[in-house]
C-alpha cells in the first residue's frame, strides 16, 4: 500500500509526488497511519529511513491551513542541533508548499530580537532547538496553550546533548491534550522513562 491509501490531502499528495517519492519507506508505512489516528508514538528510526516525512506528513494533515485567528502556534518540533532544525525547516517548506502554513525557526546562536518578532507574527509551526526555545518562552512569556502536536526528533541526541531539563520544563508548559511523537535511533532507559512521563499510552514502532 502506498501514499494513496493513507487518506492524505491532495496538497500533501502533490508535494510528495513533486519530491519524487513513489512509495512510502518502511517506517513511513508503519508510523504515518498511527500518528494520523492521533496516537502518541515512539518510533525507532535512523536518519536515512525517511523519518522526517513520518512526522511532517501528519503535521500538514492535522494543521491543514493557517488558522485565521492569532491563536498561537499549533505545532512544535524540537531537534538537537541547529543544522537539523534548518534541514527540517527546509524539508517542511518543500513538503508543505501547497499548505498555507507559517513556520518559524528558533535557534540558539541567532538573534533573539528577530525570533521575538517572528513569533509575534503568529506562526502555525515552530521548529526549534530546546535551549533557545525555552529561553524565548520565558522571555516572552509565550503561551503554548494552542500547541496540539509536538515532535521530539532524534530524541537520543536531545538527551545526549544535555537538554533533558529544558525538555522537561517545556513539557510542563504544554497542554495535556497535545499529541506527542518521539523519534530516536536508540532507546536508552532515560528515553523510556521520558516516554512514560511525557507521552500518553504511546505506540512503540520499530522495524
Ligand atoms: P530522513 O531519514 O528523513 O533524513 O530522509 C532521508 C532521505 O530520504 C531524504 O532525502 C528524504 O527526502 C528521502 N525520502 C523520504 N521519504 C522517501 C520516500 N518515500 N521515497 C524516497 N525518498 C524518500
Amino acid at each position: 500500500s502506498g501514499f494513496l491509501s493513507m487518506g492524505l490531502s491532495e496538497k500533501t499528495l502533490k508535494a510528495i509526488h513533486k519530491r519524487g517519492y513513489k512509495i512510502p519507506t518502511a517506517i513511513q508505512r508503519k508510523t504515518i497511519p498511527i500518528i494520523m489516528e492521533n496516537r502518541d508514538v515512539v518510533a525507532m528510526a535512523k536518519t536515512g529511513s525517511g523519518k522526517t516525512a513520518c512526522f511532517l506528513i501528519p503535521l500538514f494533515e492535522k494543521l491543514k491551513q493557517r488558522s485565521s485567528k492569532s491563536a498561537g502556534a499549533r505545532a512544535l518540533v524540537l531537534t538537537p542541533t541547529r543544522e537539523l532544525a534548518i534541514q527540517t525547516f527546509k524539508f517542511m517548506k518543500d513538503l508543505g508548499k501547497f499548505h498555507d502554513l507559517k513556520t518559524v525557526l528558533v535557534l540558539g546562536g541567532d538573534s533573539m530580537d528577530s525570533q521575538f518578532s517572528a513569533i509575534h507574527d503568529n506562526p502555525d509551526v515552530i521548529v526549534a532547538t530546546p535551549g533557545r526555545f525555552l529561553h524565548i518562552c520565558m522571555e516572552m512569556d509565550l503561551k503554548l496553550h494552542a500547541i496540539e502536536y509536538v515532535v521530539f526528533d532524534e530524541s537520543d541526541r536531545l538527551f545526549e546533548m544535555g537538554f533533558s531539563q529544558q525538555i522537561n520544563e517545556t513539557i510542563r508548559r504544554l497542554p495535556d491534550s497535545r499529541q506527542t511523537v518521539m523519534f530516536s535511533a536508540t532507546l536508552p532507559s532515560c528515553l523510556v522513562d521520558f516516554a512514560k512521563a511525557g507521552l500518553t499510552d504511546p505506540v512503540l514502532v520499530r522495524l
